[in-house]
């Protein structure tokens, strides 16, 4: 559900027309809607509702200020995986204590600042972490409140390069190292042993492995019972899927259901850390088409945006539907794929498939951009970082500039000995 839609023939988000959005910001560009994103919030939010919960959106899906703002308004937590995401929360005026920390790579500084700030808890994701994590609380003279971060070794079946809760993965620890972990970290006069947490991956569209997974975390928490170790925060991470063609993920609240039923009987304060389900289908990326191409085997459509604003189909395979801003031009499909200026084959937004015929000049929009689209963009081949536009209603409003050939060189400096 999102508010992408066509009026008379041309493409709209909300009540603005795509094609005016484009005649003043230029292309391409990241557009989102506020009402989906509103709507995916709360809709996640409530499907929780008689359980005392956090929800923790999670940054690294899309982190710009006017999005990570809206959030921290509706009352949501923050899920960061880096000090410049707990700097970016904190901007956004989201409550210290409202934010987890996860991620197997914190540096002291990072650690420092999170406990500086007096956030929720740190996801702990190795023992020698731990052991840092209880240093720097012990100079600092405060107590870290830390979750340990099982992986549970559950196929979420997704894409491998997204599966986070396999053995072979390098997230979390398994059941029986977490448990000698916690035995550590009860014992450390700096550590307040506050929840457990798993994260499995990412779109992930059925309901049995966050099951699964849940059920793998009870038996521990039941052994830490016994120890005399109370687990007050479950923490079950983020990675509910969304549909990109036809997938069919579970609605959060059948979603909710799994989570509810896994939990029955616990005493404890549910975290969850959905990133992707809330944004990413209230987003798109706008492009413009500049050349038609025939090759001997393929037809090419070049538009002018590119592998580095969108890596998705390049990194991962992923498709994104496209449909023409014109509704017109989606009446006649053509085989083509849709490249970008990159110099790389992998710079494609969509391959083999059949796509709107669309003319040179014509705007097109690769529909379910709003998650990992903005963050994970680059400026290779010195190409200008996107501007982003949140519409509501019938106004809009640019909320990150395009970037400016001297953005591409600010910072830079050349030597003396040059
Ligand atoms: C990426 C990530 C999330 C969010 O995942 P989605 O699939 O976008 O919901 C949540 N928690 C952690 C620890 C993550 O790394």
């Amino acid at each position: 559900m999102h508010h992408f839609h066509y009026v008379n023939g041309a493409l709209c988000c909300e009540g603005v027309r795509i094609e005016d959005i484009a005649d003043r910001v230029g292309t391409p560009f990241y557009l989102y809607s506020h009402a989906t994103l509103t709507r995916h919030f709360n809709a996640f939010d409530q499907a929780f509702d008689g359980i005392d919960r956090l929800v923790c959106y999670s940054a690294k899906a899309n982190s710009s200020q006017a999005i990570l703002t809206l959030f921290a308004r509706l009352g949501s937590g923050l899920d960061i995986v880096s000090g410049g995401e707990l700097f970016r929360g904190l901007k956004a005026d989201f409550d210290p204590a409202k934010i987890v920390y996860s991620g197997v790579g914190k540096t002291a500084a990072e650690i420092d600042s999170a406990l500086e700030h007096g956030i929720c808890m740190l996801n702990v994701e190795s023992r020698s972490e731990l052991e840092l994590i209880n240093q720097r609380a012990t100079l600092m003279g405060c107590r870290a409140p830390i979750a340990v971060r099982v992986n549970p070794d559950v196929d979420p079946k997704t894409h491998p390069y997204i599966s986070t809760g396999l053995k072979k993965n390098k997230f979390g620890l398994t059941s029986q190292a977490a448990l000698d972990v916690y035995r550590d970290a009860h014992r450390m006069a700096h550590i307040d042993v506050k929840g457990i947490d798993c994260h499995i991956g990412s779109q992930i569209t059925e309901a049995g492995p966050f099951r699964d997974a849940l059920l793998r975390l009870r038996g521990l928490i039941d052994q830490l019972a016994r120890e005399k170790i109370a687990i007050r925060v479950v923490d079950v991470g983020g990675g509910l899927g969304i549909t990109y063609r036809d997938e069919q993920p579970p609605h959060p609240k059948a979603y909710a259901d799994a989570i509810r039923e896994g939990l029955a009987g616990l005493d404890v304060r549910l975290v969850l850390e959905p990133g992707r389900v809330i944004v990413g289908n209230a987003g798109v990326l706008v492009t413009r088409v500049l050349y038609r191409k025939e090759g001997d085997h393929k037809s090419f459509m070049v538009v002018d945006a590119g592998m580095n604003d969108l890596i998705r189909p390049s990194l991962y395979d992923a498709h994104h539907d496209v449909w023409p801003v014109s509704e017109a031009a989606g009446q006649r499909p053509v085989r083509a794929d849709i490249v970008g200026p990159i110099c790389e084959t992998g710079d494609f937004l969509s391959r083999d498939r059949e796509v709107p015929d669309a003319p040179p000049g014509d705007l097109l929009a690769v529909m379910s951009a709003g998650a990992y689209g903005f963050t994970m963009a680059s400026n290779y081949c010195s190409r200008l970082r996107l501007p982003e536009v949140m519409v509501r209603n019938d106004a809009f409003d640019i909320i990150r500039k395009r970037q400016t050939y001297d953005d591409l060189i600010a910072g830079e400096s050349v030597p003396d000995f040059l």
